[in-house]
């Protein structure tokens, strides 16, 4: 029996779990979700220092138009030790340098007027004017990134604020990937009649490193028992295994039989979804096996639709299937097949909103569709009408490929 879509998917997700923290340096961290808790070891800013290239004062000094005399000079870099500001004098103060003694306010450059010996300040100065105080980003013992937090740049440059130069984080999975078949030969190698270029291995892989986790390619296995029982060995020591084809109603659809012998546990043999109908998953031991079928289309939609979410959970996300977004169907859709039906479909951006138009013939056999397409509409297994103007639920491939306005309007036929 098939497994709903949300069965499927939630039969992954009990099954899998985060891989363990690794360390891993500065350099290295972004996209990559954090397993400790990271306090602030010191304040920052480490000591007052001045927001502005300008004039360090006693704010009392500074009527308008006061007329201070410059009894110093400390450039970015240099210690305030030494030199203090007394009643009617001023010190030259670069930005990010510390505050002096005695003074409580900075007047900025552009807000003054000054020769060598003189300033004369032409605005009016409150105390704490552009000082940075120790302490008013981050204080000392403060958490400042939880477990679960999934490092960007912007993380990064706390971390380096603070010297941190490795933290740990979830391991990335190894995913092994295998094609299968007796037809199919590497890119690259002649091709002859009947045979078909190994394509799967190439898109699952760079589906793999898309999500960040780390592909380990196996190549081909041909479709009887002792070349995949070798090739299925190898794969199971990875975190993840993913194959390609042979299992499906075919004489030749071995796969799940051999990996049944390699002692996997199946949790799932087919998934009521269209394509991607004979998608199987199993567990041995730590590794997570998926099964897709060999069709490119089928194939990469399965991935994306299954396996991408178990690979973000390993590496320690939590938030790991994509938020469907809404888009406004451009024509009638049918979806007649009582499984969730996938359709590769190009979103554009509109007056109106989002839009979303067939990318093509849907034919699972059609690369050239899933080439066009920008998202996924995820149409509901229980529902066979949709109207054009109605709003379905969209997963996008990648955000940013979300087209502007074009020549696809709602309604139009
Ligand atoms: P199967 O599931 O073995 O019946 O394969 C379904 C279809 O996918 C067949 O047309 C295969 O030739 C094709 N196919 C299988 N494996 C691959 C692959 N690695 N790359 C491209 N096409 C494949
Ligand atoms: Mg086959």
């Amino acid at each position: 029996m098939a497994e709903t879509f949300a069965a499927a998917r939630a039969l992954i997700q009990e099954n899998i779990c985060s891989l363990e923290p690794e360390t891993v340096d500065l350099l290295n961290l972004v996209g990559r979700v954090v397993a400790e808790e990271i306090c602030a070891p010191w304040d920052l800013p480490r000591w007052d220092n001045s927001e502005m290239d300008g004039f360090a004062v006693k704010s009392a000094d500074c009527h308008t138009f006061a007329k201070l005399k410059v009894v110093g000079y400390i450039p970015a870099g240099a210690a305030a030790e030494g030199i203090s500001v007394a009643t009617g004098t001023a010190v030259r103060i670069m930005t990010g340098a510390p505050i002096p003694i005695g003074c409580d306010a900075i007047v900025p450059i552009e807000n003054t007027e000054s020769d060598k010996e003189s300033v004369t300040i032409k605005r009016p100065v409150q105390i704490g004017d552009y000082i940075r105080f120790c302490g008013s980003d981050i204080n000392a013992g403060e958490v400042m990134i939880s477990p679960g937090t999934i490092l960007r740049p912007a993380e990064v440059n706390l971390l380096a604020s603070f010297s941190r130069l490795e933290v740990l984080v979830h391991r990335c999975p190894r995913v092994a990937i295998l094609s299968t078949g007796d037809e199919l030969v590497a890119p690259g190698e002649a091709v002859g009649p009947g045979q078909i270029i190994d394509s799967n291995g190439y898109s699952l892989a760079a589906a793999v490193s898309e999500v960040g986790a780390i592909p380990i390619l196996l190549g081909i296995a041909r479709d009887n028992i002792g070349s995949l029982t070798e090739k299925i060995a190898q794969g199971l020591k990875a975190d993840v295994f993913i194959t390609s084809a042979g299992v499906s109603m075919g004489d030749l659809d071995l796969v799940c039989k051999v990996l049944d012998g390699a002692g996997v546990k199946q949790l799932f043999w087919k998934v009521d979804i269209k394509p991607g109908r004979p998608t199987a998953f199993g567990l041995k031991d730590g590794c997570a096996v998926f099964s897709l079928p060999g069709n490119p289309v089928s194939s990469m939609i399965a991935f994306e639709e299954l396996v991408r979410p178990a690979l973000l959970k390993m590496m320690g996300q939590t938030k790991v299937f994509k938020p469907f977004v809404k888009a406004a169907l451009t024509k009638p859709l049918y979806n007649e097949t009582g499984r969730v039906r996938f359709l590769r479909v190009r979103v554009v951006e509109s007056s109106t909103g989002l839009i979303a138009e067939s990318a093509g013939d849907q034919n699972t056999g059609i690369l050239s569709t899933m080439i066009r397409a920008n998202a996924i509409a995820v149409l509901p297994a229980d529902r066979t009408e949709f109207v054009a103007g109605e709003e379905v639920d969209i997963h996008l491939l990648n955000p940013e490929h979300v087209l502007d306005a074009g020549s696809a309007k709602v309604g139009n036929s």
